[in-house]
């Protein structure tokens, strides 16, 4: 835990992801003399930073990156700092605001301000600037929405938030794409539908999703599905008057079903809902391990536009040490397999910044991917989650061992380019490797509507599975979620008390 010094709590939230996302390892905390301090380690710890809010000016001051060097590299050989060394630790910053205190210019300076000392303090600027829990393709769409022009938002993007030039042009060109293709959808009149099966072969190092191994619940999966049928048939009705816009069966793994279990859950899914209008339908295949022939074709049979058949890396070694436990063969053959069956829009996932992968191994990755052809191409930042096994493997292994850049990146949009697919949504998350983003890529005509809803906000999706979360869009622009609990026992025994929740909510 690092302690944030300051005289006031104000903009707690703002100084403790910019600062993550320069050191995403970190767990900063903010002492002020109004802070409710509820763990001792905040009153003990060595601050990182001093901030003073005052009358006319703002101070800073931080010893970040000599609190960085010391927990990574050790302090200088485990020499003990001398006094010398003690002046070199501190970097002092003064900020005169011409903005009102209170006033949101007066807080976009000040996170200005901040972004741009830790900037100084790293040697090193970010991609995205300051910008911090917002969606970048938000910020444009709802701009251009309101009748900005394009200079415009790509001025405020690079001047308010400090965007990159490339980064604020990809924002730009994504949001464009999303209202394109989103232009087709019933905002108000619609909505989509998620399912939610937590099952998958094995857990991987990385993962943060709802998700338990299928061995061990082999035979409770009846159970889940009678449960999940009977919020199938609630939510059928509670939307009885909607029209169903696209579908996403997501986990975990749906594929990790028997094909008599995936046949038994479409056939009623289908049955419940009028899909005569539906636009895409997506079942995520993800795992190699889970897929056999039987299995896709009970799902082309069953109407699925979409699937995914994802990789991650190319490399077996990475694939082995994030706990995927199935070979890149069989990906490969998976993918085939998909294509003999006869589906034509197959996406494939990768992540960047895996423990121990360069350059030249996400460069192979993506060469291999290119031999299959897939449709899309959805390409990760690792986002290191604390409770995650990944978040201990580093904890033992050191921040070091996995890592982004900005040549890697590069390397997967070009592979994208190559396969001529065009970015179309993009989001970010906490902790990613290098600060950057998630970006899907697809060909022209095989995007994945889905995905671009679940982050834009545009419309209500009824989720309903396991740790599924239901997200109500109101024509007021309110915007509110419900919940369904992730344990699967509790999700079977309380399934009345899910479908109840969701009924308050839609109503
Ligand atoms: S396949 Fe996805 S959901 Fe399943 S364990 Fe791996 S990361 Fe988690």
């Amino acid at each position: 835990m690092q302690v944030i010094k300051s005289n006031k709590t104000q903009f707690e939230y703002d100084i403790q992801a910019i600062l993550k996302s320069f050191y995403p390892e970190w767990e900063p905390r903010m002492l002020a003399p109004d802070s409710e301090v509820r763990d001792r380690r905040i009153l003990e710890g060595e601050p990182v930073m001093e901030l003073f809010f005052g009358e006319d000016e703002v101070t800073l001051e931080l010893f970040c990156e000599a609190a960085h060097k010391e927990k990574t590299k050790g302090l200088r050989n485990g020499i003990f700092a001398t006094e010398e060394d003690e002046k070199e630790k501190k970097h002092s910053y003064i900020w005169q605001p011409q903005e009102a205190a209170g006033t949101p210019e007066y807080k976009n300076a000040f996170k200005r301000f901040f972004y741009q000392s830790l900037c100084e303090e790293t040697g090193t600027t970010l991609p995205w600037g300051n910008l911090t829990g917002i969606r970048p393709t938000k910020i444009a769409m709802t701009m251009m929405e309101q009748g900005k022009s394009e200079a415009e938002t790509a001025d405020y993007l690079k001047t308010t938030h400090l965007v990159s030039a490339e980064k604020t042009e990809l924002a730009l060109d994504i949001a464009k794409r999303e209202r394109e293709i989103l232009s087709t959808l019933h905002y108000e009149d619609g909505y989509s539908l998620y399912l939610g099966i937590p099952f998958c072969p094995t857990t991987c190092l990385y993962c943060s999703f709802t998700s338990y191994p299928i061995s061990a619940w082999k035979k409770r999966v009846g159970e889940y599905l009678h449960a999940l049928e009977k919020e199938i048939a609630a939510t059928a009705e509670l939307f009885r008057d909607k029209i169903l816009d696209t579908v996403y069966i997501g986990g975990g793994t749906p594929t990790s079903l028997s094909a008599e279990e995936l046949a038994r859950l479409l056939t009623k899914l289908k049955s419940a809902f009028d899909f005569s209008s539906v636009q895409e339908f997506t079942v995520e295949a993800g795992r190699a391990d889970s897929i056999t022939e039987e299995k896709l074709r009970v799902l082309l049979e069953n109407g699925v536009t979409r699937i995914s058949v994802n990789p991650q890396t190319m490399k077996q070694e990475t694939l082995d040490l994030i706990g995927r436990r199935h070979t890149v063969e069989q990906v490969e053959e998976a993918f085939q397999l998909a294509r003999k069956v006869g589906f034509t829009n197959i996406n494939m996932d990768i992540i960047l910044g895996l423990p121990g992968e360069t350059a030249a191994d996400v460069a192979h990755t993506i060469e291999a991917i290119k031999a299959l052809s897939p449709d899309a191409l959805t390409v990760h930042s690792l986002a290191v989650k604390r409770a995650s096994k990944l978040g201990k493997w580093i904890e033992e292994h050191g921040a070091t061992a996995y890592n982004n850049t900005e040549e890697i990146m590069e390397i997967a949009a070009r592979g994208a380019a190559d396969m001529e697919m065009v970015p179309y949504y993009l989001y970010r998350q906490k902790n990613m490797s290098g600060n950057f983003e998630n970006v899907g890529y697809s060909k022209r005509d095989k995007y994945g509507i889905y995905n671009i809803l679940i982050n834009e906000e545009k419309q209500t999706i009824a989720a309903l599975g396991a740790g599924s979360i239901t997200k109500g869009v109101f024509p007021d622009d309110r915007i509110e979620r419900c919940e369904n609990v992730k344990d699967v026992a509790q999700y079977i025994e309380r399934i009345d008390e899910m479908i109840e929740r969701k009924r308050l909510l839609i109503k």
